[in-house]
């Protein structure tokens, strides 16, 4: 990539915190295996469990309670095994919805409305055994937040166990994994600023999951394998980082609103997915009805611009964002919605730049589509 970039694709994955990288670099040289007794595994026990208690204080967890994974993806499908009945709803990322597809388990829908927001169809009852609700925190898409601690009440009053997917809200709005009443809840790295490919699963104490990934003693016997100590301390010092610029996101709200209110202004027709809904305040999902969000991006990633068009992780498929589909939106609409997401180190310039780019597509010539 040459020239002068603006980034504004945070939830598809948030730069490198300097922080992060210093701690990796640091944590590569430490050549003990944290299960070894001596002095050089000690030291990268040592780091293990620092990254451990940032990570489960970001969340306000506590640290026995977070499993290191190789990402949310893994994350997701772990807690999604051994479930009779789940009940889900389909704005839930892929790797939620995939395999609890793929257990058997019945699944029962939770109804969507088109700003977002997901609620029971009926009063939740365990009929089939072992029963999970697994609802998102906040969605990838539009930023909008669920209600978890109040579904999850309603869930727990049926014997119904809780999972919530908070990779995208962990880091931009307070995440209290001890008040939320979940048992379980999924965590991502970069998406607050760590390293792809490392994660976690809090797993509230006294609830047991049959490990995925069976083996060695690593994690307490949860997760075997010899940790990825340097991918951990990296996400351990992004998750300092995340904490305490938790109150940099007021912010973040200001810039992401001035944002929505220019392209309401410049573009007749075009919507705020979501806007009646909480959101993130990181998060704009922007639809330009008869315009295809994939020439969008591609027009502003020419002007030197990355943002999404539906979600990034299942992008290489050009077509509407299931999402966006769940929601019930026209599909006219859904496949004219980009993403804009932002973090703190986001400027005013940036959004500036965004808008130039914006209102030359707007003025301009019809977008070839
Ligand atoms: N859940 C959500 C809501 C996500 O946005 C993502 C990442 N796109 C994941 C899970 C998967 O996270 P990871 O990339 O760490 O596997």
């Amino acid at each position: 990539v040459t020239g002068k970039r603006t980034y504004l694709d945070y939830n598809a994955s948030a730069p490198l915190r300097a922080e992060a990288r210093d701690a990796m670099v640091a944590a590569l040289d430490v050549c003990g295996n944290p299960s070894s007794v001596h002095s050089e595994g000690r030291h990268a026990r040592k780091i293990v469990e620092a990254a451990r208690e940032e990570v489960a204080s970001l969340v306000n967890a506590r640290p026995s309670e977070v499993v290191f994974t190789s990402g949310a993806t893994e994350a997701n499908v772990w807690a999604h095994s051994g479930w009779a009945q789940v009940f889900l709803a389909g704005i839930e990322h892929d790797s939620v919805r995939a395999p609890v597809s793929a257990s058997g388990a019945v699944i029962v829908d939770l109804a969507v409305s088109t700003d977002g927001v997901a609620s029971f169809k009926s009063t939740p009852r365990a009929d089939h055994g072992r029963s999970l609700l697994t609802l998102q925190l906040a969605n990838n898409e539009t930023g909008v937040i669920q209600d978890v601690a109040h579904l999850g009440e309603m869930a727990r009053g049926a014997n119904i166990y809780v999972h919530t997917d908070a990779v995208q809200a962990a880091g931009r709005i307070a995440v209290d994994f001890k008040n939320l009443g979940a048992s379980s809840m999924s965590l991502s790295s970069h998406k607050i600023g760590g390293p792809k490919g490392a994660g976690a699963l809090v797993i509230r104490d006294g609830v047991t999951l049959v490990p995925l990934i069976a083996g060695g003693g690593q994690e307490r016997r949860r997760r075997a394998g010899t940790e990825n100590v340097a991918a951990i301390a990296g996400f351990g010092a992004a998750a300092r980082a995340a904490a305490r610029e938790l109150s940099g996101m007021d912010r973040v709200r200001d810039l992401r609103d001035r944002l929505e209110s220019a392209v309401l202004d410049a573009t007749p027709g075009a919507m705020v997915i979501g806007v009646s809904a909480g959101r993130l305040p990181n998060t704009s999902c922007i639809a330009w009805p008869g315009k295809i969000a994939e020439t969008l991006v591609i027009k502003l990633d020419l002007a030197g611009i990355a943002v999404s068009a539906g979600a990034a992780c299942s992008s290489g498929k050009v077509g509407s964002s299931a999402v966006l589909e769940a929601m019930g939106l026209e599909p006219g609409v859904a496949r004219s919605a980009i993403r804009v997401s932002i973090g703190t180190d986001t400027t005013a310039e940036d959004i500036g730049v965004f808008l130039a780019a914006w209102k030359a597509m707007s003025g301009g010539a019809q977008i070839a589509a």
